[in-house]
């Protein structure tokens, strides 16, 4: 629950640094993701995102320098998955780091005797729990397809995800959900996942979502936002638990913006 002080907070923050009109404009032009909203979601999203751009810090990483058009870019696409859950989804972590493209990222890891190994990786973006949010800008720049890959929305799954612990796939879920009732839904489209990988059958989510179930679910959500009919036709009961969790049905928005193209 927001306090009023908090609540004064906001306002302060929407009247005095709110995204410039000019600027907001242009970066939803260029993100057909955003531009297919509706406009009281798009007002919404416009508020959500000039807090998000006030309250974490923006770093530039290798020499980079981050723009107001890179920090309203990111945070406009940062603030979909919680369009109507609020900023609060966002806690416990406080910086943006953004790379100029794909980063090197070294990591300890101990293998089952002990022995700790280093591995380098080159990487897109990356999320730590309590820690920042590490992104490509080139992978933002040309991730706007309405593809199924997001960056964006892949690594802040992952913090969703991380609120109640491990990446394990499962965010915290509201009161309305069923812990059950999400497991056997992403259990049963891993397997059919699985099934249809050992048979070179074209896939629902990128291979890359048969890693780990921390990783199914940040595929899942990329696919939701970006492709819903595909997510809502291939594994239904995701879609359904994405719906109750996000509080969203973008599936169905996307139907009625074609529906309503074909009576114009
Ligand atoms: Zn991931």
């Amino acid at each position: 629950m927001t306090s009023w002080l908090a609540r004064w907070r906001q306002e302060r923050i929407l009247a005095r640094k709110r995204i410039a009109d000019d600027l907001w404009r242009e970066v939803i032009a260029a993100q057909p993701l955003l531009a297919r909203l509706s406009v009281p979601a798009r007002q919404r999203l416009h508020d959500l995102a000039t807090l998000l751009a006030a309250e974490k810090r923006f770093y530039g990483a290798a020499g980079f320098e981050v723009d107001a058009r890179q920090i309203a870019t990111i945070a406009a696409l940062g603030c979909l998955p919680i369009l109507e859950l609020g900023l609060d989804w966002y806690r416990g972590w406080y910086s943006i780091l953004v790379y100029p493209g794909a980063f090197r990222a070294r990591h300890e890891y101990r293998d089952d005797a002990g022995l700790v190994h280093e591995q380098v990786s080159d990487l897109i973006g990356e999320a730590w729990d309590s820690g920042p949010l590490i992104l490509s800008w080139e992978d933002i720049q040309d991730g706007t397809a309405l593809d199924g890959y997001n960056v964006i929305l892949h690594e802040l799954a992952h913090k969703l995800d991380m609120l109640n612990g491990a990446v394990n796939g499962m965010p915290p879920l509201h009161r309305d959900m069923s812990r059950q009732d999400w497991t056997r839904a992403f259990t049963a489209a891993w397997n059919a996942a699985r099934t249809a990988a050992a048979v070179g059958q074209e896939p629902v989510l990128d291979r890359y979502a048969l890693e780990s179930p921390g990783e199914f679910f940040a595929v899942a959500c990329e696919v939701y936002f970006e492709l819903p009919e595909r997510l809502h036709d291939g594994y239904p009961l995701v879609y359904e638990q994405l719906r109750r969790f996000f509080r969203q049905d973008p599936a169905r928005a996307v139907a009625a913006r074609s529906r309503s193209h074909r009576e114009e």
